[in-house]
């Protein structure tokens, strides 16, 4: 793949995984909306939307493999913020593989 954010253009993670999270990030620096978000445990938020046998975050716009994005980007929680493209657990190509899409290779090198 050549350079650029592939995420733009796939989405996969926010439609494969429960995202879930500490439920004080509501509050936090990050102010995760409330109204977005569901209890999966006394302490444990997650995602409206993730917590389900076909996940999809309800804060995700557009189709996975398109052109997509979050529109809570500057709000969005801590495993949003942590889970990277080109990640070492082969994660993120999980997720893009259930979408029929290639996985991604070696993290890019700037030039
Ligand atoms: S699955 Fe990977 S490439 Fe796709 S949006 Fe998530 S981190 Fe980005
Ligand atoms: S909050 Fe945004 S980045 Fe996180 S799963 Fe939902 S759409 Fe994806």
């Amino acid at each position: 793949m050549s350079g650029g954010n592939p995420c733009l253009s796939c989405g996969a993670c926010c439609a494969f995984f429960r995202v879930s999270f500490y439920w004080g990030e509501i509050h936090s620096e990050f102010q995760v909306p409330d109204a977005l978000t569901e209890a999966v445990s006394p302490t444990r938020l997650a995602m409206l939307g993730t917590n389900q046998a076909s996940p999809r975050c309800v804060a995700l716009e557009g189709e996975v493999g398109g052109c997509v994005s979050c529109r809570i980007y500057s709000n969005r929680p801590s495993p949003c913020r942590e889970f990277e493209a080109f990640d070492a657990d082969g994660a993120c190509n999980r997720a893009r593989a259930a979408y029929g899409l290639p996985p991604l290779g070696d993290h890019p090198v700037a030039a």
